[in-house]
């Protein structure tokens, strides 16, 4: 995928990419002193697997509450078998107890457009077309244009006169504030930029913060991520699950990153179990 812009010698070099980034930047975390005051409050004991994460630890002990089953009642299983269990069983609500937040740049307004059809288990805060002047915009090029050269200056020109578009609408209407029949200037230039981005692509690059929980983000990849033609939410999947299985690996084990011959990821999950 490669940045657009109107550039002296036309038509951008391939090695100019965008390229999905993916930012985990907060996590779950289980606080022991508490969880210490709570068994002693119960007079319980919770033998735990030392080599468990944070958020591995979290989702046992949200299970084992459902049957106070500490202490004589605790099955020798890991923390690691215990999940499995649970997964298995069907009993997932106790993975929306960890959650993940991530800043996410690089992807297409197109592709926000499908993630935040994900209404469950995942917030979202966009980056506003309406507050931001989107001049500078990047493009985000599909790979298969890049593979067929005789598509990529079409491609190149159909986003320069967008561009070209977006600034000419922007710049002209900027100068007419005093005939508009808004009165606040802000409300004006929101007003302008919601007319001038109707004519950006679909393309044009976007930032997102979002928030997910394990449960989410385990039908997520189950339903998005493995479909072939859709590269960039192959892509954005691939990314998720490398970064959510370091910090919780018991809750994606089920699931694996494999290459498909063109050298894309695709995530498979490896049983059908989900939502
Ligand atoms: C291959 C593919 C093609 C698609 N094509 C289109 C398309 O052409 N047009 C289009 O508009 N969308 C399309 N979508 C989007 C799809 O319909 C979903 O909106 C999107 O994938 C979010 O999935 P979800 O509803 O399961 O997720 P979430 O909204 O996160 O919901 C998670 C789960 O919660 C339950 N749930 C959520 N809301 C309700 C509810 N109101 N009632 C009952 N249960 C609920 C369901 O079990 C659901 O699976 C497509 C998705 C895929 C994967």
């Amino acid at each position: 995928m490669a940045k657009a812009g109107i550039h002296e010698e036309g038509i951008l070099p391939l090695t100019d990419r965008v390229e999905p980034k993916l930012f985990l930047i907060a996590r779950s975390g289980i606080d022991h002193q508490e969880v210490q005051r709570f068994l002693d409050s119960e007079n319980l004991n919770w033998n735990r697997t030392e080599t468990a994460t944070q958020s591995e630890s979290l989702v046992e002990l949200a299970g084992r509450l459902c049957y106070l089953s500490f202490g004589a009642r605790q099955s020798p299983k890991t923390n690691y078998e215990y999940i499995k269990h649970l997964i298995g069983q069907g009993h997932e609500s106790v993975l929306e107890h960890v959650s993940w937040t991530f800043i996410l740049t690089g992807v297409s307004r197109a592709f926000t457009h499908q993630l935040v059809r994900h209404r469950v288990g995942f917030s979202y805060s966009q980056l506003s077309q309406q507050y931001h002047d989107e001049s500078e915009a990047a493009l985000v090029r599909p790979s298969i244009i890049e593979k067929n050269p005789d598509l990529i200056e079409i491609w190149h020109k159909s986003v320069e006169q967008s561009q070209e578009a977006y600034q000419e609408i922007l710049t002209r209407l900027g100068s007419r504030f005093e005939q508009s029949r808004v009165e606040s200037k802000r409300e004006y230039l929101r007003e302008i930029r919601s007319a001038a981005r109707s004519v950006m692509p679909e393309g044009t690059e976007t930032k997102i913060a979002f928030t997910a929980n394990a449960r989410a983000i385990r039908h997520f990849l189950d339903i998005r991520g493995a479909i072939i033609g859709d590269e960039e939410m192959r892509l954005v999947g691939a990314l998720l699950l490398e970064m959510v299985r370091k910090d919780a690996p018991a809750l994606f084990e089920d699931f694996r990153v494999d290459e498909l011959p063109d050298g894309s990821p695709i995530v498979r999950h490896l049983t059908s179990s989900s939502t």
